[in-house]
């Protein structure tokens, strides 16, 4: 057996890792966690990048802010280059930015359900298959780490093409990981419960859903960035070498109520 064991196993040095929407929230925590375990990041996305970057290079990496907008056609041809480009080489991709739009089934606008589709499932797809041009075009394997939800399983309130991008993430994940397992291509998911970041601002200001979310949750409290630390180090690392297709969730035991 030559499998890697102990802490070793889940060591990124000298890899390379793109993460969308690196400029905040589950992104920026999961950047930080990456560069924590040895990675150098490529921090991606529309907004500023400058805390993420400072933050990855006082702990001795490398990182380089790669400007994309995933609601443009190009963005993720784009951003694996820039990625690059920038940094030598690409052997982890993130697929974390999203956004979430909130009105009632019989509202709900065209464009609210295009723009979620655009960039939580279609920029998702494009950027994946992208990377893995890039990881064979390097003559080896990678980690793709696509962030999904609890509501890859629930329909939740007002949100359905939320519920339809994030279910679709999760089957898009299962697809890409039967094709690219043998290709030394991990594909997983991370299910993130409720977790305090813009995304959930409205939930937390609602101060009737903030308390029924809460007392739904096992844990007793709202998921911080930083608590996706450990999943997003294993589902990149050579630990999760024999790991493919699932969705790991980190919700405080959410799903499992
Ligand atoms: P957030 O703070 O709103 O972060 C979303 C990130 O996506 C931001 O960096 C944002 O950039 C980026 N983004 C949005 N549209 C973009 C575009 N067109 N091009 C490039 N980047 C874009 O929310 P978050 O909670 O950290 O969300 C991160 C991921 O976790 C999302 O996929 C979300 O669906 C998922 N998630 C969150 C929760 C939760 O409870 N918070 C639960 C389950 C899943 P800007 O700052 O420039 O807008």
């Amino acid at each position: 057996m030559d499998a890697p064991v102990g802490l070793g196993a889940f060591d990124l040095s000298g890899k390379v890792a793109l993460v969308t929407g690196a400029n905040t929230g589950l992104g920026q925590g999961m950047a930080l966690a990456l560069a924590d375990a040895g990675a150098d990041i490529a921090a991606a996305g529309r907004s500023a990048m400058d805390e993420t970057l400072a933050a990855v290079q006082s702990r001795g990496r490398r990182a380089a802010a790669i400007p994309c907008d995933l609601l443009a056609e190009d963005a993720p041809d784009a951003a694996i280059s820039g990625a690059v480009e920038a940094l030598g080489r690409l052997d982890i991709l993130i697929n974390n930015a999203g956004i979430i739009r909130r009105d009632e089934a019989l509202d709900f606008g065209a464009e609210d359900w295009d723009d979620v589709m655009q960039v939580d499932l279609r920029a998702a797809f494009f950027l994946a298959q992208t990377a893995a041009r890039c990881f064979i075009g390097q003559g080896g394997g990678g980690k793709i780490v696509n962030i999904a939800s609890v509501l890859s399983f629930q329909g939740g309130i007002r949100v359905p093409s939320y519920a339809a991008a994030k279910s679709g993430l999760l089957g898009m994940t299962r697809a890409l990981a039967n094709e690219w397992a043998g290709r030394g291509i991990n594909v997983n998911a991370i299910a993130p419960g409720y977790c305090v970041t813009a995304n959930t601002a409205a939930l937390r200001t609602d101060a009737a859903r903030s308390r029924g979310i809460l007392g739904r949750i096992p844990a007793g409290r709202w998921g911080q960035p930083q608590d996706l630390g450990g999943a997003v180090v294993f589902l990149s690392s050579a630990a999760s070498d024999y790991v493919h297709g699932i969705a790991l969730p980190v919700d405080g035991g959410w799903l499992a109520r």
